[in-house]
């Protein structure tokens, strides 16, 4: 990884700190914490979108004290472009049963709204008892659909991000900050 200081560059390109580790994990245990005081006495099942939410996944239900069972599906992703293909497949399908279940789902970034908007869709299928979404970080200005975000993790500007899950061309997932592209 060719890092020069704070910076990361990566294939000419530059990636500049957005948010540092310490931001992210004071956040991460605020929303743990919610989300806890917010079903006591409940048996969430937390559904975690693959592949960009898995470390904001794990890092969340650390902080969430109550019993709760997990999962994952997976979507098609931005693939190696760095944009929307404004196309979502389902590329791998629950294992647990959600009707008559509290679901949380967990995201990495909400940025047009399209793969939270088919998720929805598909979960209208089943009967969970209630549905809430939580994604560590949400681009307002890009969002294209009406959708719900519950709990949000951080606002950011619509400019594309790496890190802490999330990739470039499927790296970078690895890294423990997020960093953005620099214009
Ligand atoms: P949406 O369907 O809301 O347009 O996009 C959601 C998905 O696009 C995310 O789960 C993520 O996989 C990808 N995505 C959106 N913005 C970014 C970004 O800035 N960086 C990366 N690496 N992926 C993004």
């Amino acid at each position: 990884m060719n890092k020069q200081g704070e910076q990361i560059i990566i294939n000419g390109e530059t990636f500049v700190p957005l948010l540092n580790e310490y931001e992210i994990q004071k956040r991460v245990r605020e929303l743990g914490e919610e989300i806890s005081r917010d079903y006591r006495g409940k048996v969430p099942v937390f559904i975690g979108v693959l592949n960009g939410a898995f470390i904001f996944m794990s890092d969340l239900l650390k902080n969430v004290d109550i019993e709760c069972e997990i999962d994952f599906f997976k979507l098609s992703s931005y693939g190696d472009s760095k944009i929307s293909s404004g196309n979502v497949k389902l590329l791998k399908e629950l294992n647990c049963d959600v009707n008559d279940r509290d679901i949380i789902i967990v995201e990495d970034i909400v940025d047009t709204g399209l793969s939270i908007k088919y998720i929805g869709d598909l979960f209208s299928k089943h009967t969970p008892k209630s549905m809430k979404v939580a994604s560590l970080l949400v681009k307002p200005e890009s969002l294209k659909y009406d959708v719900k975000i519950d709990y949000i993790g951080f606002r950011i500007p619509s400019q594309f991000v790496i890190g802490y899950g999330l990739d470039y061309q499927q790296k970078y997932r690895n890294l423990s900050s997020i960093y953005v592209l620099s214009e």
